[in-house]
Parts: C-alpha cells; sequence; structure tokens
C-alpha cells in the first residue's frame, strides 16, 4: 500500500480527498500546518505527497523548497487555487513534481499521483545494494563502502543481474542468456571468466567472500555484501 501525505489546511476538501485517496488504496495522513507536515517528514517517510501552496506554519512552496535542500526526494504533486502561471513555474523550479489547479477532476488528481508513485518506485529499483555494495544502474557505477569500483559494461550487467537476485540462486543458463547476447553453449567457461574479474573487484580488495559458486547450478551473491 502506497503511502500518501496530503498537506492541506480546508479540513472538508482534505476529508474528502483522504477518503477517495483510502478507497483507491492508499494509506493517508493529513496535516494542515505547513511546519507540522515539515516535523512530520523528518522521521516519517512517504511514497507521494499531495501539497497545498497556501498554508498555515509554511507555505506549500517554502515546505518543498526545504525538503529538497535536505536531500528528500519523495514526489510532490502541488494542488493550488492560484492559477498565477509563475507560482506554477516556481513551483516546478523548487523541485515539485507537478501540479494541478483547483478545482480539479479527482480522477485526473488520481492519475497524475499514481504516475509519480510509479516514476519514483523505478527510479529506486535503478540502485541496487548488496550491504555495502551498491550498483546504480542509471549512473552506472559502483561502490563498495563508498570505494569507486570500476566495471566493464559486461561485468557490470552481470553484477546487476546477480544483485537483482540477491540471496537467490542464478542459473549459469540465465546469466550466459541475460549477459551476453550471442548464443553461448552451456559449458561455456566465459561465466567463470567473468565471475572471477567480479570477484577481483568487487570481493578480494575488501577481504569478503559475497559472490558464491553454487556448485553445479549456477551463482549467488550475499544480500549483505558477504
Ligand atoms: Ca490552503
Amino acid at each position: 500500500m502506497f503511502r500518501l501525505l496530503l498537506v492541506e489546511d480546508e479540513a472538508d476538501f482534505a476529508a474528502a480527498l483522504a477518503d477517495g485517496l483510502c478507497q483507491d488504496g492508499f494509506s493517508v495522513a493529513t496535516v494542515k500546518d505547513g511546519l507540522l507536515a515539515f516535523d512530520l517528514l523528518q522521521h516519517r517517510s512517504f511514497d507521494v505527497i499531495l501539497l497545498d501552496l497556501m498554508l498555515p506554519g509554511l507555505s506549500g512552496l517554502d515546505l518543498c523548497a526545504r525538503l529538497r535542500a535536505r536531500g528528500v526526494e519523495t514526489p510532490v504533486l502541488v494542488l493550488t487555487a492560484r492559477t498565477a502561471e509563475r507560482d506554477q513555474l516556481h513551483a516546478l523550479e523548487i523541485g515539485a513534481d507537478d501540479f494541478l489547479t483547483k478545482p480539479f477532476s479527482y480522477r485526473i488528481l488520481l492519475a497524475r499521483t499514481r504516475v509519480l508513485v510509479r516514476r519514483s518506485m523505478a527510479r529506486e529499483q535503478s540502485v541496487l545494494a548488496a550491504g555495502d555494495l551498491v550498483l546504480d544502474r542509471k549512473r552506472r557505477s559502483c561502490h563498495r563502502g563508498g570505494v569507486a569500483i570500476e566495471l566493464t559494461p559486461r561485468e557490470f550487467t552481470l553484477l546487476a543481474l546477480l544483485m537483482s537476485h540477491a540471496g537467490s540462486v542464478v542459473p549459469k543458463r540465465e546469466a550466459l542468456t541475460e549477459v551476453w547476447d550471442f548464443a553461448l553453449d552451456d559449458d561455456s567457461k566465459v561465466l567463470e571468466v567473468y565471475v572471477g574479474y567480479l570477484r577481483r573487484k568487487i570481493d578480494l580488495p575488501f577481504a569478503r567472500h559475497a559472490l558464491e559458486t553454487v556448485r553445479g547450478v549456477g551463482y549467488r551473491l550475499d544480500p549483505h555484501g558477504g
């Protein structure tokens, strides 16, 4: 269930909106004050924030700017009665992801909210982690305990496959098919060779044993990083 934070000071409107969103499968928390919302976001995380601009305590724009300054990347959909184009542009400039001008259709709000949640889920999954071993598929980078590791494209693809199945055995056949785009025999030694390359980069220099051989089956990456 996706966690949604609704920051809106018009009580009736907020209640109606929260009702609908609950029925559509969101777990909804409602806050009426910008400062309280900011405090709440210090110790609770949400999948998406619906944010009114005119709020007591702290304006929606200031709240959004503060969150982004702290590195909080939760998607923000701004709900605004203001029709001025410059306010909408300003909202986007300080890091809001989308906005809707009141009055809006609930169906549109729901659709836009779902798009934001899906997008941020995809972004999250672009980073894979196993203990202190981190692979960022979007940035094409790899780190172990903050130390950058250079990988060739083939090594990168193989490690991404193993990390996305961390804890489970990736059968040899699956690795050969996923990582090499040309047909390789099951008895091909190329996979073993690349597993060796990876071990020399992600394990050996760090005195770890994350990449395990499961004899006769395939390979398994320790989800805790070895
Ligand atoms: Ca308001």
